[in-house]
């Protein structure tokens, strides 16, 4: 609809930052667990943006597509809660154009996702996972909406609260997860997850502004 759509754009910036940092989100996971988190990610990201470039009726329909495809590629646990974080956002802006996206809508299905994510996963705060990132993020964004933040502000607003979250991390003990059972060796290192949403969330920042 507005040439390259922004969900390509945005998840295209994230795709090569995800692929800038494989092996350091490797080497994050195989701390306390399998080694594979920035392997699944750089599978995900690539299936996602293809997904969403053949499907760009709307930012909604594009999400969709890419959660999907995410969850489908990615595998492992971060890849089904990837993949039900974009789906469920796209749900959210169902019946919005581009344009139409405001902050407080963009915070409304960013809830939403969260809710979703929390359903499947099952972790709490603390647990030393992506939520101890997402959830911040989450917050952030909707204070941004109260506030009268534009699009822009507020996601590079939140997404600088995701960076500082994600990197508080390494001061948890894992009690979710596949790190859970190797918990003590985790000790001083962000957790995987929480590292790349945080990535993630900083590189669609930068395609927002
Ligand atoms: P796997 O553990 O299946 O190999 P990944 O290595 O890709 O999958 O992802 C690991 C990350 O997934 C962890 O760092 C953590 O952030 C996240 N994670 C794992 N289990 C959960 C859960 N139940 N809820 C939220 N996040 C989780
Ligand atoms: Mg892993
Ligand atoms: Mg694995």
């Amino acid at each position: 609809e507005q040439g390259q759509g922004i969900v390509d754009r945005a998840l295209t910036a994230a795709l090569r930052d995800v692929e800038a940092n494989e092996a350091e989100l490797g080497r994050l996971d195989a701390v306390a667990a399998d080694g594979d988190h920035g392997l699944g990610m750089t599978r995900g990201m690539r299936a996602a943006v293809a997904a969403a470039r053949r499907d760009e009726a709307s930012p909604s329909s594009a999400l969709l597509a890419a959660g999907t495809a995410f969850a489908d590629a990615a595998g492992g646990a971060s890849g089904a809660l990837y993949g039900v974080l974009l789906a469920e956002t796209g749900a959210g802006l169902q019946g919005r154009s581009g344009d139409e996206v405001s902050t407080d809508v963009l915070a409304d299905a960013v809830d939403g996702a969260v809710t979703a994510f929390v359903e499947l996963g099952k972790a709490e705060p603390g647990e030393k996972t992506m939520l101890d990132a997402i959830e911040p993020f989450r917050l952030a964004l909707r204070e941004q909406a109260a506030a009268g933040a534009d699009v822009p502000q507020a996601w590079q607003k939140a997404a600088q609260v995701a960076v500082s979250a994600a990197e508080a991390t390494a001061d948890l003990l894992p009690a979710k997860g596949r790190a859970a059972r190797l918990a003590e060796r985790s000790k001083g290192h962000p957790d995987p997850g929480a590292t790349s949403f945080a990535l993630l969330v900083t590189a669609v920042g930068q395609v927002l502004g």
